[in-house]
């Protein structure tokens, strides 16, 4: 497979996973809230890479750590009155619980900032002792940048400098001024000294009590689970400066080595054409997006279908494209013989035939994907494959031995893609839920003209009710079927 790597910024190689096993590290979620749209798709276009290797017969372990412990999750979980282990296993949870509604694969390692504090004090220790950082008289601990002539590499620094005559500020959304007298404004906090509002969530260091900064959370988690050099990094695009800069130069300095040979980072998602932002109320998370009675497998389906070294506009419009597409997908494999609801793209695929990526029916396809993940030039080969296939399966032109072999192959495609061909079944909105509990109230009142505009008010929304013995029963009206 070849893979765009942002440090060298060419179309490169990755190593051959079928001769050993590839290491992938991804930056995972901050635990202090709901994950938006936007961070998945990030982690479902690293669930799609991490599939096509392993569908195409190769092996690749994922490590994707939890930042759960930071000025967010500290902050809020004091808010709330909840010990900060408490407030992020809440939000852990709703994590996973997301995941696996979009059908994204577990990581084989998980491991959470908190449980290795031990690895990342014996870190700072290291590069406390090689001289490329230094503490400051409160008790915070910096890396000296100018320590690491390598600096800068990846984000191309020294052009950017040229151009903008100023060091770009370590300071992002993510982190706080600190005040510390750091030595020079591009250092960064490898420790950040206790402060009163830190509670007691605080750790002790042999240069004093506080906590790690979060790219050293990330460099550590990732040497101690994969090694000096890991094979692909990633993350969203916003994370290559400077979480991503900040990594190489901490790992580097410690270890003396390539700390990454794969840079794989994911353009932001946008909403109808705006950056995502609380203040501009776009800011959608799988429930939102499933209140306006959509699936997770719709979701997915629309996330995956850009490019993602591309920004990816979401529209409702564009949810409604992806419903389509997954029927069309469903009607294929049940004229294969295959059952939408039974087949689930998460099971242990078996490696495949000799010749079926390259020579197989959706040879196109994988071609696709193995050139630079290239999610929607393979979703439009595989419908120029199957539209014309289409005609000759449902008539019966097929030779029928033949038809397991496509429909296993198309299995692997689906599996690939980490698709859900089932119709989904989708709670209906809180509004409609509402509106269903007024009409059965005004029945039983006997106010049958206002139960029946209630039940037009109802189907406007896209659902139909139905009268049950126990009471009542919501539907959701197929798109297809919609009047507008
Ligand atoms: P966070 O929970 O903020 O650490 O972010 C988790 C992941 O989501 C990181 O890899 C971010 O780079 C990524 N991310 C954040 N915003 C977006 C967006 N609008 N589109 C795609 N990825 C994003
Ligand atoms: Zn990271």
């Amino acid at each position: 497979m070849r893979l765009y790597d942002s440090f060298s910024r060419q179309i490169i190689p990755l190593p051959d996973p079928k001769t050993r096993e590839l290491t992938f590290y991804c930056c995972g979620p901050t635990v202090y809230g709901p994950a938006h749209i936007g961070n998945f798709r990030t982690f479902l276009m690293q669930d799609v890479l991490r599939r096509v290797i392993q569908a195409t017969g190769g092996r690749i372990k994922h490590v994707r750590n939890l930042t759960d412990v930071d000025d967010k999750t500290i902050r809020q979980s004091r808010a709330e009155g909840k010990t900060l282990a408490e407030f992020t296993s809440l939000w852990t949870q709703r994590f996973h619980e997301d995941c696996a509604a979009l059908n994204i694969l577990p990581p084989h390692v998980e491991p959470g900032a908190v449980a290795h504090i031990p690895q990342q004090i014996a870190l700072i220790q290291k590069l406390l002792d090689k001289g490329h950082a230094y503490t400051t008289p409160d008790g915070s601990v910096y890396f000296r940048i100018e320590s690491y002539p390598n600096y800068g590499n990846l984000s191309r620094l020294a052009e950017r400098q040229t151009t903008t005559s100023s060091f770009p500020s370590q300071l992002t959304e993510r982190e706080t001024a600190d005040e510390y007298n750091r030595d020079s404004a591009a250092d960064f906090a490898l420790w950040k000294a206790r402060k009163p509002e830190d509670g007691d969530n605080f750790w002790t260091a042999p240069w004093g009590q506080g906590r790690p900064g979060w790219h050293i959370e990330c460099s550590s988690m990732c040497l101690h689970h994969l090694g000096a050099t890991t094979d692909i990094h990633s993350g969203g695009i916003d994370l290559l400066f400077p979480h991503h800069e900040n990594e190489i130069a901490q790992s580097e300095a410690a270890t003396g080595t390539t700390f990454v040979r794969h840079w794989f980072h994911i353009h932001h998602l946008m909403v109808e054409g705006a950056k995502m932002s609380k203040s501009l109320g776009n800011l959608y998370t799988l429930a939102d997006v499933q209140a306006r009675g959509h699936s997770a497998a719709d979701l997915r389906y629309l996330l995956i279908s850009g490019h993602y070294r591309q920004e990816l506009n979401f529209t409702m419009d564009g949810l409604h494209a992806a419903r389509s597409a997954l029927r069309r997908l469903a009607k294929f494999y049940t004229l294969l013989g295959g059952n939408p609801h039974s087949f689930k793209a998460n099971y242990d695929l078996p490696p495949p035939e000799t010749q079926e990526i390259q020579r197989g029916p959706f040879a196109r396809f994988w071609a696709a994907l193995l050139e630079d993940l290239n999610t929607p030039a393979a979703l439009g080969e595989l419908f120029s494959i199957i539209t014309p296939l289409q005609p000759h399966v449902a008539a019966g032109n097929y030779p029928p031995e033949e038809i397991p072999l496509i429909r296993g192959a198309f299995e692997r495609v689906i599996y690939s893609l980490g698709l859900d061909l089932a119709e989904p079944k989708c709670d209906p909105p809180s509004e409609v839920k509402q509106l269903a509990e007024q009409r059965f109230t005004a029945k039983k009142a006997r106010d049958y003209k206002l139960a029946d505009s209630l039940r037009d008010k109802i189907q406007c929304l896209g659902w139909n009710v139905k009268d049950t013995r126990e009471g009542y029963s919501l539907e959701m009206i197929p798109r297809n079927n919609l009047k507008n």
